[in-house]
């Protein structure tokens, strides 16, 4: 068994050690070895926490030092993947990236304080969680209205505010039987417990913050339904402060393209928003009305064809269905150009324009299908060429 010196200390980011043993083995398709250590600080992946990076050095010749790839626990025993060897019997340094540790530190002891409080408020489970460096989720088997989400926002705020002191304790198989605890799965051997006196009591192996003013804030960050439950997106200390200073980036951005002020930038965009729909609708209606000249324009061609640079494919359609509501022949509607090729629609009330097509692709590279009466699709091609091929049959 390895010595699990994360679990008495959270904050310790150096440690000494002696190397056991150090296996090659493969990591991600790549040589690695496999370094075991008496003892170590480095968290392991587990309990849906990811695991913790660093180095680990020769005590004697610090230069020659292992990056720490990924760290995993098998029955009780922590195995550092690393990219380099190190000797067997040797003695080791290990140093935490204390930056990852202390923001999985935040989130995990903000975890423990939404989930105690959803458990105390509403008297719903945990029953998920996942913690990387992009993402916190947790899973419950209840649903929340609004209001329930900015309750549980401000009274884990509320516990971060009175700034007390996270209480990590290895119970007695007596104490734990008279113990009120949340945990996922049925545990065995030594329970270690988290409490955060008031708010929550949970079996938990992860490094916490020793305060919760450590945690500094929390958002929840979304909120979504997830198999007959929710699955929550919360962020603590840095990594909120940071999205929040996105967020407020983008509000500035929108604010200076609205000339509104931040609070008003919702109205100002519906606005954007209504009068963007109301200018489509009047340019496709003067779309159909030039459609509806050009038609008139085509019908003493014995094959009338329309032609345009851009157009919407309903409006096109309906000058096609015109132009084949008036004439027995090939009815064709064309939007786009010689370089980009032409989007189109081709119907007949008397020829069959399937074959007509599949004719023309000796000729031209078209793309699309439909029946003998219409069909769709792009074709590339220079317009004259296709108007004179059209007009001859
Ligand atoms: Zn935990």
């Amino acid at each position: 068994m390895t010595t699990l010196l994360y679990d008495r200390d959270a904050y310790m980011t150096e440690f000494t050690a002696s190397a056991v043993t150090c296996e090659q083995t493969k990591y991600n398709g790549k040589e690695a070895y496999d370094i075991v250590l008496d003892e170590t600080a480095f968290f392991p992946e587990q309990g849906g926490q990811d695991c913790d990076s660093g180095v680990i050095r020769d005590a004697c010749k610090g230069e020659n030092f292992t990056s720490v790839l990924h760290v995993t626990i098998k029955n009780g025993i922590i195995h550092h993947i690393c990219d380099k060897p190190l000797e067997a019997g040797c003695r080791v340094k290990g140093e935490i990236n204390w930056e990852q540790r202390f923001d999985r530190m935040q989130q995990h002891s903000g975890e423990h304080l939404v989930s105690g409080t959803v458990h105390r408020l509403f008297g719903a489970d945990n029953v998920g969680f996942h913690l990387s460096a992009r993402e916190v989720t947790l899973d419950f088997n209840t649903t929340f209205e609004e209001q329930d989400l900015e309750l549980i926002e401000e009274t884990v705020n509320r516990a971060i505010y009175e700034n007390f002191e996270t209480h990590i304790f290895f119970p007695s198989e007596e104490e734990l039987k008279a113990l009120d605890y949340r945990s996922k799965k049925e545990l065995t051997g030594q329970v270690r417990i988290v409490e955060y006196p008031g708010y929550d009591v949970c079996a938990c192996c992860a490094p916490h913050v020793r305060r919760t003013g450590e945690i500094g804030s929390i958002r929840i960050i979304a909120a979504e339904h997830f198999k007959g439950g929710t699955r929550m997106w919360i962020e603590c200390g840095r990594r909120s402060l940071r999205t929040a200073r996105a967020q407020l980036r983008d509000a500035r951005a929108i604010s200076r393209i609205t000339s509104a002020k931040i609070g008003d930038i919702v109205p100002a965009v519906e606005k954007l928003n209504d009068a963007l729909k109301d200018a489509r609708f009047k340019l496709v209606k003067f779309e159909r009305d030039s459609i509806m000249s050009l038609v008139a324009s085509a019908m003493d061609q014995p094959n009338p064809t329309i032609w345009l640079d851009s157009c919407d494919q309903d409006n096109l359609r309906l000058g096609v269905n015109e132009l084949a509501a008036a004439s027995a022949g090939f009815c064709g509607g064309f939007s786009g150009n010689d370089a980009d090729g032409y989007k189109f629609i081709l119907a007949s009330s008397a020829k069959d324009c399937r074959a007509l097509i599949n004719e023309m692709k000796a000729t031209f590279e078209i793309r699309g299908g439909g029946t003998p009466d219409m069909v769709q699709g792009t074709i590339r091609g220079i317009r004259d060429a296709i108007e004179s091929y059209l007009s001859n049959k």
